[in-house]
């Protein structure tokens, strides 16, 4: 951790420079300053005494256009180090004070909100957001925060509101953001079992968004529940369009409605097709699964063999023992094959192209740098 001395060295110079030619005027002007308080709260705060220097910093009694400044960096050093209780105490002591101009007060509420935000007050924060929210130099700023805090609580609704007023303000269209909220309200609707409102949502979120994975495999899983298979399996093949290195990840749900549907040559096709033009070890596996069940396991066998010379992987070889071990009496044939069947499993990958975060699991929001639809399945 940083010296507290060394993070306040910026404030001790701004507020050093800042005394030194205010004492000048004044002396020119003939008035007297009562500084003596300040630098009292700056020795403490540069002794590392953080608390007896906001006490005095507290009871300054002259707090004004100029000065506020000092309070306004100490306060967000204070946030900036975690120490979030003693900006809270700060900025509320800043705010109490009747002599604050309107326009003051909107900047010490600003920082008060930004405190609440850190502490994870989140109905304290909402509040004076939404009283900033009416004042047009911190209007922007509120709706980034009132966006957040609702993502956090989970107000999907609120969240697409402040989604579409960010639009109007910064006249910049959101289309992945607001797509993938209505699909979390889309989510909601369906846990509820409200069909009808998710299947609205979903539409929206298509609408706003054609490139939406999410709310066509979402489709999908309506339709299916319903017993639409041929309407399900319309919205999941979309997704080639749309993103096709999501196919893989919904690959089984894909299959699953050619098997209701009855279309087996169809799904031989389908697999033939997409395994032609990808590495995925996931595709290559169904494919085995398919040509097993329509040519025999020679066949498959001969295609695992003839694919292991062109690109000799361990997950091809994985492949190959599974097919083999079934297909094969021999003692050291079998034993071989057990043996490379305890090879590591390779699992699906997802990483953010925003911030690198990695995963197992797909997060249409990214856990880490909370972005909407960033993550992406790596290829395995
Ligand atoms: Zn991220």
């Amino acid at each position: 951790m940083y010296d507290i001395s060394f993070m306040l060295l910026p404030v001790a110079a701004a507020s050093g420079w800042y005394f030194a030619t205010r004492q000048f005027k004044r002396k020119q002007s003939g008035v007297k300053l009562e500084h003596s308080g300040y630098f009292k709260g700056l020795n403490y705060l540069l002794n590392e005494q953080p608390d007896k220097a906001i006490d005095v910093f507290v009871d300054l009694l002259e707090v004004d256009n100029e000065t506020i400044e000092i309070h306004l960096a100490l306060g967000t050093l204070f946030r900036q180090r975690g120490e979030v209780e003693k900006s809270i105490r700060l900025h509320q002591n800043l705010i109490a004070r009747p002599q604050m101009t309107s326009g003051l007060r909107a900047d010490v509420l600003h920082e008060l909100g930004l405190d609440y935000m850190r502490a994870g007050l989140l109905d304290r924060a909402e509040s004076i957001f939404l009283e900033l929210e009416k004042n047009s130099e911190h209007k922007l700023g509120s709706c980034h925060q009132l966006l957040s805090i609702f993502q956090q609580e989970r107000e999907w609704l609120a969240a697409i509101d402040y989604v579409v007023k960010l639009e109007g303000l910064e006249n910049n269209r959101q289309p992945q953001v607001l797509s993938q909220l209505h699909c979390e309200v889309a989510e909601e609707s369906l846990a509820k079992n409200e069909l009808n409102k998710a299947a609205g949502h979903l539409k929206k979120a298509l609408k706003i968004d054609p490139g939406c994975v999410r709310a066509s495999v979402m489709t999908a899983q309506l339709f299916k529940q319903n017993g639409d298979f041929k309407r399900a399996l319309k919205a999941l093949l979309a997704i080639r369009e749309q993103d096709i290195r999501f196919i893989p990840v919904f690959l089984d749900l894909i299959l699953d409605c050619f098997n209701n549907l009855n279309q087996a040559k169809q799904k031989f096709n389908f697999l033939a097709d997409l395994q032609a033009g990808n590495d995925s070890i996931f595709v290559t596996r169904r494919y085995i699964d398919v040509l097993i069940e329509q040519e025999g396991k020679q066949h498959a066998l001969d295609y695992l063999q003839e694919k292991l010379l062109q690109e000799p992987k361990q997950s091809l070889l994985k492949l190959f023992a599974q097919v083999k071990a079934d297909n094969d009496s021999d003692q050291d044939s079998q034993f071989f094959c057990q043996i490379i069947n305890k090879l590591e499993e390779e699992l699906f990958s997802f990483q953010c192209k925003q911030c690198g975060f990695t995963s197992v699991d797909l997060n249409w929001c990214c856990p880490s740098c909370k972005q909407w639809a960033v993550n992406e399945p790596v290829v395995v």
